[in-house]
């Protein structure tokens, strides 16, 4: 279109505007850039294509030539974002970059993004630029906030009208009408969690432009009813690794077939994709700064970018949906995905759908900030490269199907999509959300004061009116944890400074009280109660239970007496440290084992000292202590230290004259290993975040020290924590083909070498590495193998009589269902993150220390193993026969006692083939043994209650590697 905008009547309506557009595309593709199936662009013939300026915008010259030559059909942009406008004085992301958002082969990393936000918020009144946290590795993350200079002026007033919409308590129904009267929404724009989505920071870039300086009236609308928060990179550390790998592996690269591995193996210090699992426990800087700007702003809306669905998904689940959550929020997050399929479908954008992703049960996300919080949490999946090259995609019949959900679908056949493409969806459909939400701004303030009200409404009206969580049960220290994550959730809880004496009971002074006439009530009553998903729901898209009682092993009390109301409570303002102590004089120390986690940073603080462990219960001094508690021996200089370390994690020790007369044995810290493939090094990054949180020295065991082998030079233990990998994928890793792959830090790559290096991350252990680690064991080392890791000396042969049956799932394939996925499932096992009973079948194993005989863990999806056997049927014969039964390693069982619900919390599906199945087996090789694991105990700094099974293999090494067989 080579009108001038200037010829146009003045104020097209914007059906008339987006037909002039297109139009400007559907002449021959003489304009428009044309992909060959090479990828290689090829110059327009005719220059002269232009796309028409919404008026009174101007088109900065060349803007809409580049973003036509850049999209790579015509259909797969709209008017809104086929040009960037004009400014004398705001600098364009062109002017800034040399180049439009989303131009081939190129991305900005962290800093360049953040000089971009600055030198904006330098050239107008209308953005400003706040820094709302530090990454891990101590980059800046930053928040931009654009609106009119009214607006601008006024964030203050605005932040406080939020704040006080937040808590009803202080603000009746028709004050609360005066205030949103005055106030506007908040809408906030996450981009870049997921560092391989790389077209979000991008698009977020233009559109923060777009908004502070286009004049059309619809962006102008936005500008005067809402203010637009954006967070370009909210895991710098990952955009910095991301862009780096780009450059260095990726560019230029545009055959999708022999593309390599396009992230690099760390997204952060920890989390790879699980850094969008964080928001219960928020444990990373990034969930951490969108926490703290979710409780300093108070935006209805969280908004996530990710990458993954053709051509864009505008997610709100399923179904089930959470209880927990206020009802209007679902209508809110429906109403505003229907608006973007609408208004996109309505520009000829096909492939835009709603509907068909995830559950709408689980709120564990980044966006669920917001859902948890009276706000609307949401987010979209746009496709994406991966790759900042154009590549030619295409599509399994079911993603291009016409759905109700999918009125216009993507393309079949082969089509190209590029960069640009991806920031015409996204940039689209935000302006749909913001020009929806501008529209809608005195509903939804008044939607989110209203779901306030109704969750402090709901604790005053329905039980439960409390919970109430007593201060001296199993770990104390542990709930002092649980109090601190529900506090970290601006969840308010109370000490109570005299007894209760309730309906329910009698709870002594000290008790953590939560009253749930308070507005985060719902999430209180999401987290602290077992959760129930429907049995006929469909499969859930991550865990279906998370209720930090059963994750903490604690009593978390409900109570249906309103007198709760009337107990005189201290109200906390950060996590209680309850401080142990060191009573007694004699020589000789000890501690009783009630299930304390600190035993493990007490045993790595203490390692100078000799420790015992009481292999069975005895008496001191009238007190009771059962297996599992530690003996201290006499010895030089160990009362202070344990004086120090009672204060600090919580502990309490007495002092007795003499050593107990008790079978005990002694407990040396070990030098411990994690191996982190460098195929998978997402969930053992947990693994690393509960050790280093401990203050447990370890050694980081990458594949190429596996291969270079005499392991037991260096470690007594080896952890291998969960991978999301086939057995073939854990032994011989990233493929060879790609490599040499160094993942170091140079003058080109500085961001990628931490936090482990590598000249070359391809080829994993290979078999060189797996006969490395049988000897490793046969020598007397200690494996302890988690979830998925178990498969390696299961399926391998490094142990030997236990058979993989079939009826389960692994982990690796579950996740990401969608309805259609789930039916046929019904008859397969599955525990898709539940709390399930579990009992030990070897009660006086040190595993079980801390522990009653019957118990229960949290579980995915994992493989079924059955009971060991002397052996197992080599070849099909008549008489070759599968050995007896060798029941003497399994340590833990799948089950509970006899009549026992097997769910705890979430769901679980023909449990029947799992119940009796070994959950933890012990089984030696040569001289060492391996501790197997069906489950991971070591799960998102989740399921505290669960590692203290770890850290008794940790501790207990020498013990379990001395016991003969079923002698433990
Ligand atoms: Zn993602």
């Amino acid at each position: 279109m080579s009108t001038p905008p200037s010829k146009l009547p003045l104020k097209p309506p914007a059906w008339l505007v987006g037909l002039l557009c297109a139009a400007a595309f559907l002449g021959p593709r003489a304009g428009a850039q044309s992909i060959q199936p090479s990828g290689e662009a090829v110059a327009p013939s005719a220059p002269s294509i232009a796309a028409a300026a919404i008026l009174p915008d101007v088109a900065e010259s060349q803007s809409a030539l580049d973003i036509a030559k850049n999209t790579t059909e015509p259909r797969f942009s709209s008017p809104w974002v086929s040009y960037v406008p004009a400014s004398s004085t705001v600098p364009s992301p062109t002017r800034f970059f040399g180049r439009i958002a989303g131009a081939p082969g190129e991305l900005v990393n962290a800093e360049q993004a953040y000089a971009y936000a600055r030198a904006l918020a330098a050239a107008t009144p209308r953005v400003k630029v706040f820094t709302i946290g530090r990454s891990e590795e101590g980059r800046e993350i930053v928040l931009m906030a654009i609106a009119d200079e009214r607006g601008m002026q006024h964030l203050d007033e605005l932040k406080a009208s939020m704040a006080s919409l937040a808590d009803p308590r202080t603000l009746e129904p028709s004050a609360a009408e005066r205030v949103i009267d005055a106030a506007r929404p908040f809408y906030y724009f996450n981009a870049a969690l997921h560092s391989d989505e790389t077209g979000s920071t991008e698009s977020v870039l233009e559109l923060a432009y777009r908004l502070a300086v286009s004049e059309q009236p619809m962006i102008r609308r936005i500008r005067e009813n809402l203010v637009v928060l954006i967070n370009p990179v909210s895991n710098p550390d990952g955009r910095d690794k991301q862009v780096d790998w780009f450059y260095r592996y990726l560019k230029g690269k545009t055959h999708r077939e022999t593309l390599p591995r396009q992230a690099p193996p760390y997204w952060s210090k920890y989390a790879f994709v699980d850094i969008n699992r964080d928001a219960h426990q928020l444990t990373h800087e990034t969930t951490k700064a969108v926490s703290r700007m979710f409780f300093d702003w108070h935006p209805v809306v969280i908004h996530d970018l990710h990458e993954s669905v053709a051509l864009l998904m505008t997610w709100n689940g399923t179904g089930p949906y959470n209880p927990n959550i206020d009802p209007i929020a679902y209508s809110e997050f429906q109403a505003l995905s229907f608006h973007e399929v609408e208004t996109m479908t309505g520009l000829g954008m096909p492939g835009v759908s709603t509907w068909n992703f995830g559950e709408g049960y689980s709120f564990m996300f980044m966006d669920s900030i917001a859902m948890n919080h009276n706000a609307i949490g949401r987010g979209y999946e746009t496709f994406g490269n991966g790759t900042a090259e154009t590549l030619v995609q295409s599509l399994s019949a079911d993603e291009t199907s016409r759905e109700w959900y999918r009125v216009l679908p993507p393309p079949t056949g082969t089509f190209s999509w590029s960069a640009r493409d991806t920031v015409n969806y996204n940039e689209t459909g935000a302006l749909a959300a913001l020009d929806y939400s501008a529209a809608n701004a005195k509903m939804l303030l008044r939607d989110f004061y209203t779901k306030s009200l109704h969750s402090w409404r709901k604790g005053l009206d329905e039980a439960p009116y409390a919970f109430l969580i007593r201060a001296d049960q199993g770990d104390p220290k542990r709930v002092d944890q649980l109090v601190g994550r529900l506090l970290a959730q601006h969840i308010e809880v109370g000490r109570s400074v005299a007894d209760i004496v309730l309906a329910d009971g009698a709870f002594p002074k000290g008790t953590y009280v939560v009253r749930l006439d308070q507005p985060y009530r719902n999430y209180a009553v999401d987290l602290l109660q077992p959760q129930h998903y429907p049995k006929d729901g469909g499969e859930p898209y991550d865990d279906v239970s998370w209720e930090l009682p059963a994750y903490y092993h604690l009593e978390v009390e409900p109570t249906a007496d309103r007198r709760i109301r009337d107990a005189s409570l201290t109200r906390l303002d950060a996590e209680p440290h309850r401080a142990g102590g060191v009573t007694g004089t004699g020589p000789v120390f000890v501690l009783k084992d009630t299930g304390q986690e600190g035993l493990f940073e007490a045993r790595y603080r203490l390692a100078r000292y000799r420790v015992n462990i009481a292999e069975s219960a005895f008496t001191a001094r009238g007190v009771t202590y059962p297996q599992g508690s530690w003996i201290i021996p006499a010895q030089a200089g160990v009362g202070p230290a344990l004086e120090d370390v009672a204060k600090s994690l919580d502990l309490d020790l007495a002092s007795l004259d003499s050593p107990p007369a008790v079978p005990m044995h002694a407990a040396r810290a070990p030098r411990l290993g994690v191996w982190v493939p460098w195929a998978d090094t997402d969930s053992i990054g947990w693994v690393r975040y509960s050790l280093d949180q401990r203050h447990i020295p370890y050694t980081y065991v990458r594949d190429e020290d596996i291969r270079a082998g005499h392991l037991q030079d260096k470690i007594d233990v080896l952890l291998y924590g969960h991978v999301d990998l086939e057995m073939a994928e854990q032994i011989q890793g990233i493929p060879r083909t790609w490599g040499p792959m160094p993942y170091m830090k140079t003058a080109q790559t500085p961001s990628l070498g931490t936090p482990a290096s590598s000249a070359d991350i391809t080829g994993g252990i290979g078999w060189t590495g797996l006969g490395n680690i049988q000897e490793f064991i046969e020598r007397g080392g200690l494996m302890i193998t988690l979830g998925n890791a178990s498969m390696l000396p299961i399926e391998a042969g490094i142990v030997r009589g236990v058979r993989r049956d079939s009826g389960g799932v692994p982990r690796s394939s579950a996740g990401g269902g969608t309805a259609a996925a789930a039916a046929a499932q019904d008859s397969v096992t599955r525990t898709p993150g539940v709390h399930v009973r579990v009992s030990f079948v070897r009660a006086t194993h040190p595993i079980a220390y801390g522990y009653p005989p019957s118990s229960y863990v949290f579980r995915q999806n994992f493989a079924l193993y059955s009971t060991p056997r002397r052996w197992l049927r080599m070849a099909y014969c008549t008489t070759c026969l599968d050995g007896p039964l060798d029941p003497r390693s399994v340590v833990m069982q799948w089950g509970g006692s006899a009549g026992e619900p097997f769910v705890v919390s979430g769901q679980a599906w023909g449990e029947d083939n799992l119940i009796g199945r070994p959950a933890i087996l012990d089984m030696p090789v040569g001289l060492g043994h391996v501790v197997i694991f069906n489950f991971n105990p070591l799960y998102r700094d989740m399921n505290r209650g669960d590692h203290r099974l770890v850290w008794n293999a940790i501790l207990n090494w020498q013990a379990i590697l001395a016991a003969h067989q079923g002698g433990a």
